[in-house]
């Protein structure tokens, strides 16, 4: 049990104002993991006020500086992260295996690449009689969710604090307590007090109370579309700069000439990945209508790999997903699907066998599935694809493009060139060619309705700082 009854703010561990508390449920057990505080206005006030006041001096420190001190918290993740691995879950379902490596080795990551980048990146330039500064934008709120907790929480605040700004972080209620082994481990690393500051709560309370606070003057935010929108409308009142990643429905188009194996396996892989609770999870398949047939059957082979089961245990590959509220929209979803009368080629809503307790779905593949339905057009967020056909190129990608989302999207042909002519007729921020894999360096967000912000790599710390141009009296030429 990790019971957690204070907050860091200020470099303190404090009692937050009111005494409630919030249960943190582990995913596979349903039992209670845990208990953190629920924090109302006046800790938000506070956070926000020891933010405020860090940052004069921590936006002066040396980059360079700055960066010594995220190498400490990178080496300190990494002397936790068994306990990190364990926690993450235990909250989110994701099996130990992948766990280590994704939910635990990608935030390890973000600390070391911004560590260095902070002494590399030119902070300021030279144009003409000006000199271009890049300042931190200042006090920056990062509202994080729950399905990659610390991944979604380094992607920002490593950058954020690498520019020079303070840090005011509301993790997601579902999975908060790795927050906590974080803030530790910034507390241990010497940050000053006031650079990072965390409290918990809900959305509706201790999120929009950072939304809307006048001395914060960045909101960085990861999460659904909807609660995404409501953060845009009321940053609007205090002309806040708002980072927005939000929801996706990715397509994966599978050309004529593609590898089929190589391409059914690894999409289904990319849809299943994380009990399918992925933002760029690709829950679309396009097949040409002419290998419908060899692409359901490569389909539902790769699916029967997936051994739903306990993540903490070696043989699954597929753990549950993260809550009960999850579990219930999901079998949902696939309610929806039948009710619609798509094909279902495996899986379906029932829950798996022999497993009593967890908050588990089978793996979900519909076949012939119309682009225009409900299982096509919404974010499932579990692990169910839609397979659809197409009649040619030109369909195959309207039918890609044809959703309020633009995260991402993966393209198979036999050849990278012909996959990229077809990638860059796609309106979304990052696309997999023939299975290219993740590039940390490389920026990541959305367009259309999944956001309007990158983070990772330079583009991520981008995010965070502001340009201010000082205009000098030109030397005279004698
Ligand atoms: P969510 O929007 O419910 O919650 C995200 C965070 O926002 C939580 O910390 C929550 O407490 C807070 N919040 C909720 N209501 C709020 C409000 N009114 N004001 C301020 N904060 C509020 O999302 P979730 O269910 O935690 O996460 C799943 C969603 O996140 C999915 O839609 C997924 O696609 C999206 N996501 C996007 C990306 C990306 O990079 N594009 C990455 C991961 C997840």
């Amino acid at each position: 049990m990790q019971n957690r009854d204070t907050v860091y703010i200020d470099g303190q561990w404090v009692t937050p104002a009111n005494n409630k508390s919030i249960e943190v449920i582990s995913a596979s057990t349903e039992e209670v993991m845990g208990h953190i505080p629920e924090c109302g206005e006046a800790d938000v006030a506070a956070a926000v006020a020891a933010a405020r006041a860090a940052l004069d001096s921590w936006s002066r420190t040396p980059p360079a500086k700055r960066g010594e001190y995220l190498q400490k918290i990178h080496e300190g993740l990494k002397a936790r992260s068994e306990e990190l691995t364990r926690t993450i879950t235990g909250e989110v379902g994701m099996p130990l295996k992948m766990s280590v490596r994704i939910q635990v080795g990608l935030p390890i990551s973000h600390f070391g690449v911004y560590a260095k980048m902070a002494g590399e990146f030119q902070f300021e330039e030279r144009i003409g009689n000006s000199l271009v500064l890049r300042e931190p934008v200042g006090v920056v709120a990062c509202i994080t969710p729950w399905n990659y907790p610390l991944h979604q929480i380094g992607a920002k605040v490593a950058p954020a604090l690498a520019a020079g700004c303070t840090v005011v972080l509301k993790p997601s209620e579902v999975a908060p307590l790795n927050a906590f082994i974080l803030a530790e481990i910034i507390a241990a690393a010497g940050v000053p007090a006031g650079v990072f500051n965390l409290v918990t709560g809900y959305g509706p309370v201790v999120g929009e109370a950072l939304v809307t606070h006048p001395d914060v003057d960045m909101v960085s935010f990861t999460g659904s579309t909807r609660t995404g929108k409501r953060i845009g409308e009321l940053a609007a009142q205090t002309v806040k700069r708002v980072s927005l990643e939000l929801g996706g429905k990715s397509a994966a188009i599978i050309l004529d000439d593609a590898d089929f194996p190589a391409a059914v396996k690894s999409i289904v892989n990319a849809c299943f990945l994380n009990s399918g609770q992925t933002c760029n999870a690709l829950g679309r398949m396009l097949v040409p209508e002419s290998r419908y047939a060899e692409a359901a059957k490569l389909a539902v082979e790769a699916a029967q790999s997936f051994t739903v089961g306990d993540p903490f245990a070696d043989v699954a590959k597929l753990g549950p997903v993260a809550s009960g509220m999850q579990r219930d929209i999901v079998v949902n979803y696939i309610k929806s699907g039948q009710a619609d009368g798509f094909e279902l080629l495996s899986g379906g809503p029932e829950k798996p066998e022999g497993l009593a307790k967890g908050y588990y779905v089978k793996p979900t593949i519909f076949g012939r599935v119309k682009s225009d339905s409900r299982i096509a057009q919404e974010e499932i967020f579990g692990p169910v694809l839609a397979l659809i056909t197409y009649k040619d190129e030109d369909e195959a990608v309207k039918i890609a493009n044809g959703t309020l989302y633009g995260l991402a999207a993966a393209v198979w042909a036999s050849s990278d060139a012909r996959a990229a002519a077809v990638a860059r007729r796609l309106n979304v921020a990052q696309v997999e060619v023939n299975g290219g894999p993740f590039n940390i360096l490389a920026p990541f967000g959305g367009c259309k309705q999944s956001g309007n912000g990158r983070e990772l790599g330079k583009y991520g710390l981008e995010e965070y700082l502001e340009y201010k141009s000082l205009q000098f009296k030109p030397a005279k030429v004698s």
